[in-house]
């Protein structure tokens, strides 16, 4: 790759979906842009410049939020995230295919059914189901640093849903790595006495024993948690006891 090169001409193969004619086909839009520009600002010049039909989503636009997901040349990504130079480098090529997450039906264009996706989240109830009470000797519930360590890094998930595109588990009643992800959360955490009905979850066949730690999911992770590590572990047992 030239470093020097300040402008690339990108051909960008975009999946489209019309929900009036459910007529779904691939349209191509060439676009010069800058090294630095990210992939929302393709779209955004796409719809300012191009087409502006173009539909797609983002909110914070700062790979906090999670709503930008899409597949590019196959790879579930925040497209906030993705720099044009980093995209030709690690790609190797100035021709993209763009498509949304294929993890529940599109509404139009790059544009899911986050609802839908969230159906399988919530199987899990990712909030504390019965909060522990403090007492005036016990001030602060407690958690060990190793615990904390764990906690911390599994709740940086922002819910972009990109592992849950990228599983290969072909089950088709697993819940997902970021709904295990959740469910192991609420058992690391000190809040929670109600650890009986996720165990149950977790344990079931909807749960980790459908993941064969493939790691697909945590190498596209945008926030670097190893899903895949944290299943592996509720798989041998590790997080039923609070506070280890
Ligand atoms: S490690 Fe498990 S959860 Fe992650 S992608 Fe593979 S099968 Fe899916
Ligand atoms: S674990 Fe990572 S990839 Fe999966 S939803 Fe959370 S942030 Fe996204």
């Amino acid at each position: 790759m030239d470093t020097k090169q300040q402008t690339y001409l990108l051909t960008l193969n975009i999946r489209r979906y019309d929900p009036e004619t459910k007529h779904s086909w691939v349209q191509v839009y060439q676009i010069e842009a800058g090294r630095i520009q990210r992939f929302v600002d393709l779209f955004k010049i796409i719809n300012k410049e191009k087409d502006p039909t173009l539909a797609w989503n983002s909110s914070c636009e700062h790979g906090q939020c999670g709503t930008c997901s899409v597949k590019v040349n196959g790879k579930p990504l925040l497209a906030c995230e993705l720099l044009v130079q980093n995209a030709v480098a690690d790609f190797n090529t100035t021709t993209f295919s763009i498509e949304p997450l294929d993890i529940s039906p599109v509404v139009r264009d790059l544009i899911i059914d986050v609802e839908k996706a969230y159906e399988r989240l919530d199987a899990v109830k990712p909030y504390i189901i019965e909060p522990k009470p403090l007492n005036r000797n016990n001030k602060a519930h407690s958690i060990s640093p190793k615990r904390l360590d764990q906690y911390i890094n599994a709740t940086r998930c922002i819910n972009c849903f990109c592992c849950a595109s990228a599983c290969i588990s072909s089950h088709r009643n697993f819940l997902g790595p970021n709904a295990m992800l959740a469910a192991i959360i609420r058992m690391m955490d000190p809040r929670e006495t109600n650890k009986k009905d996720r165990k149950k979850m977790i344990y079931s066949e909807q749960g980790v024993y459908r993941c064969h730690t493939s790691r697909a999911c945590s190498f596209v992770c945008p926030k670097e948690i190893d899903v895949a590590h944290f299943i592996a572990l509720a798989k041998a047992g590790h997080f039923q006891d609070n506070n280890k």
